[in-house]
């Protein structure tokens, strides 16, 4: 009998677009595993630990049609599947999520009882002395199956402040301003989308309408403007990623221990002069030497950033130090309104650092050199007179000057 192997393991928790689809058509997915049993192919199905319900919703259709089918854990030993034979066996990993499932050699490991163990190149290895398992997406599955009626991809779109929707289809040769559209966000003010994991690459505004290609696959396409910073993106994309960072080559975890912390630096206002000469040296050769393609995809992520935004990012550390799309909390200063502040002295006793400068009816002002932002003045006026300001500054006098309002 043929062994098709069908991996449901979402890359990321608040995407995981296959599972969502099996849930949705469950019973037709059943049906479809009975008509792979008949026409002689068992079927092993790798579904993530918390999706319990559906594997025994799934199981107990398959059985009803007469079937021989069985839930194992990815903990079980391989000779226990081998022992009990069954037609179509939905394995239940440890984890719920991960990049490297996507990972053939990854995801077969779980199908023996083994760690998820990554190998360089899909398909081309062996393990155990044998082939791995060439496996095909879920997605892949129920639309090869005809439980689903559309050709397009489905995706999870974010929205620029990182909530996820629920997934929609996107048709074949579906541009980007399809998914800005989709997305409800005024395609005046995107900078940029990133297509997620496997895929992992940014579509600038200028290429919005092109065709995207998602053939390498990607569950989320998250939608930038020009309120968001594109190096607290690449923050955050690089700390996601080091909790996806497996920890069997040097080169992807250490390497991507590098990029997480010299990005977490430039948004903390703690970026050095050569910061993106040092990636730009980093990324090269750490795509080049990773196991896996999971490390090696952000290291290609990572040199795209830096051709498409390096001036952005850059800006956090040279010249006037600031954050062009005023996104970046470290770089957001406290300031004292002219036309508000009445010179009450209230924020001056509320800072502990000595920052405010001022005197009774005189409007008070902010010491940038020596101010935390820590905000306790902001709570401590209640005119309203203390702001917080992004890339765009108020003007404000250098030194105390007599109030023009009165409380
Ligand atoms: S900023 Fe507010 S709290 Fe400070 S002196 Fe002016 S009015 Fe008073
Ligand atoms: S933000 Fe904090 S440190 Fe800065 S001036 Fe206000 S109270 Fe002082």
């Amino acid at each position: 009998m043929d062994k098709l192997y069908v991996n449901f393991m979402p890359q990321y928790a608040d995407a995981p677009v296959s599972l969502w689809l099996l849930r949705k058509h469950v019973g037709e997915a059943a049906k479809a595993a009975v008509e792979a049993v008949a026409a002689g192919t068992q079927l092993r199905l790798l579904l993530p630990a918390g999706a319990s319900e559906t594997a025994a919703e799934l199981t107990a259709a398959i059985a009803a049609a007469g079937v021989g089918t069985r839930v194992v854990r990815g903990s079980d030993p391989d000779d226990e599947a081998e022992a009990k034979p069954a037609d179509v066996i939905v394995t239940l990993n440890r984890a719920d999520f991960g990049f490297v499932y996507t990972n053939d050699r990854a995801a077969a490991q779980v199908f023996s009882g083994n760690k998820p163990v990554p190998a360089h190149h899909n398909g081309e290895v062996t393990y155990d002395g044998k082939m791995a398992p060439k496996l095909v997406s879920g997605e892949a599955w129920l639309r090869g199956a005809g439980v689903l009626a559309g050709e397009g991809t489905y995706v999870s779109i974010v929205s620029p402040d990182g909530a996820y929707a629920e997934p929609v289809e996107l048709a074949a040769g579906a541009t980007g301003a399809d998914v800005v559209a989709a997305s409800g966000v005024d395609a005046a003010e995107v900078k940029a989308l990133y297509l997620g994991f496997p895929t992992s690459v940014f579509v600038p505004a200028a290429k919005l309408g092109e065709p995207l290609d998602l053939s390498a696959g990607c569950d989320a396409i998250r939608v930038y403007t020009t309120k968001n910073c594109m190096a607290a993106a690449m923050d955050r994309i690089a700390k996601g990623w080091r909790k996806e960072s497996c920890g069997h080559c040097v080169f992807g975890h250490e390497g991507s221990w590098q990029i997480a912390t010299i990005f977490g630096d430039i948004v903390s206002k703690r970026g050095q002069a050569n910061d993106l000469d040092t990636l730009g040296n980093l990324c090269p050769v750490m795509a080049k030497n990773t196991i896996c393609d999971v490390d090696a995809t952000l290291a290609r992520t990572t040199q795209q950033a830096i051709e498409l935004f390096g001036d952005e990012i850059r800006a956090h550390y040279t010249g006037a130090k600031t954050c062009p799309s005023g996104e970046c909390a470290a770089y957001k200063t406290y300031h004292i309104l002219v036309s508000k502040c009445v010179g009450c002295g209230e924020c001056l006793k509320a800072c502990d650092d000595g920052a405010i400068l001022g005197k009774a009816d005189f409007v008070h002002v902010i010491n940038q050199a020596k101010c935390t932002q820590c905000g306790q003045c902001r709570e401590a006026c209640k005119y309203g007179a203390v702001v917080r300001a992004g890339a765009k500054k108020p003007k404000t006098p250098p030194r105390p000057i007599p109030c023009r309002v009165h409380a």
